[in-house]
């Protein structure tokens, strides 16, 4: 990929999308297309067409995608399958109609099977049952890594699959009904302290465990793929399985850990309350990262600091709303 190199970010304005963007800025790049949701419909398959026709990009970072926390993924299972699988097939299908040199698709752990041994090899994908509040959007990002594989083997393609564990950052989603669980702890803390709260509630047990990577690492990783020598991407793409990669930190912590770094990094004091009506999910997704840790690539931002970050990036969303 040059410096000059024209580039595709699919979802500039989302939380991984924004950050690649940043990230080939940041690198020089120079040549970089981007489209609104207003100005592209990514799941109209015609315009996606007509777009990649007439600005002929030569390499594409798909992160535009449906995407959110437990909540939103339980409730509106057939948006988060019907417009994931539409994104996915018009941009990589177009991509594909016109040659597009390497394409990295962005998908999420939680297409790995429920009770999978941890951490989270590659190979686990589909040797077991889906975690059911998130079965719809990660059966739409199979058929996607599906889709890369398949046109790999039958076009000769260089398409690539990147499974990010959970993600959060600045410019991240902090509605508490559709948000993923570091923004809503930050807001819920930083909340309470600003309405002098006793405590804030965190859904489900405290028991599950989850791995934070901080969407610039992710970004930096997209960009580490997609320049990513041709031999080393040959290891990754072939025949025998699907171009997956796994990206994360290879550590991880119990919500309630999680909540508690939270309310320190905050500067909340009061107590915790746990509402185990609310949904777990899947019990630990750790991601194994042998894999992209032997190309020479490891995550740098520590969780405390990348919340300090997030929180700094949003302090001015917060008001001291009961909830
Ligand atoms: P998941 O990783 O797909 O399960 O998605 P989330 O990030 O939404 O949730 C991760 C875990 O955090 C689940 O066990 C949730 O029950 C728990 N959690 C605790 N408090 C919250 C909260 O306020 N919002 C969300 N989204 N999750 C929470």
């Amino acid at each position: 990929m040059e410096k000059t190199s024209r580039i595709y970010v699919a979802g500039h304005r989302g939380l991984v999308g924004s950050a690649i963007l940043r990230e080939l800025e940041k690198q020089g790049y120079s040549n970089l297309l981007m489209r609104t949701h207003a100005e592209l419909d990514l799941t109209d398959g015609d315009a996606v067409r007509h777009f990649f026709e007439a600005e002929r990009p030569e390499y594409v970072f798909l992160a535009a995608a449906k995407v959110g926390g437990i909540l939103a993924n339980d409730t509106y299972p057939a948006d988060f399958l019907r417009e994931n699988l539409k994104i996915q097939t018009s941009v990589i299908q177009s991509a594909h109609s016109i040659g597009v040199k390497r394409l990295l698709f962005l998908g999420s752990t939680c297409i790995y099977p429920k009770l999978c041994p941890q951490p989270i090899r590659e190979e686990y994908l589909l040797t077991g049952p889906l975690e059911p509040t998130n079965r719809a959007y990660a059966l739409a990002k199979i058929a996607g890594i599906e889709m890369c594989w398949s046109y790999n083997r039958q076009y000769g393609t260089r398409y690539l699959a990147a499974m990010p564990t959970n993600l959060y950052g600045p410019g991240d989603n902090f509605n508490l009904q559709t948000s993923h669980v570091l923004p809503a702890l930050i807001r819920k803390a930083a909340e309470a302290k600003l309405a002098g709260d006793a405590a804030i509630t965190v859904w489900g047990t405290g028991t599950p465990r989850r791995e934070l990577l901080y969407s610039e690492d992710l970004a930096e990783a997209c960009v580490f793929l997609a320049v990513l020598a041709e031999e080393k991407l040959d290891s990754l793409i072939t025949n025998d399985a699907p171009p997956l990669i796994n990206i994360g930190t290879g550590a991880d912590l119990s919500i309630r850990e999680i909540a508690e770094l939270v309310c320190r990094v905050v500067g909340f004091t009061g107590e915790l309350r746990f509402d185990p009506s609310r949904p777990d999910g899947t019990p630990r997704k750790l991601c194994d990262v042998s894999r992209i840790n032997a190309l020479g690539w490891n995550a740098k931002t520590s969780l405390e600091e990348g919340i300090c970050r997030t929180y700094a990036s949003a302090r001015e969303l917060f008001t001291a709303a009961a909830h």
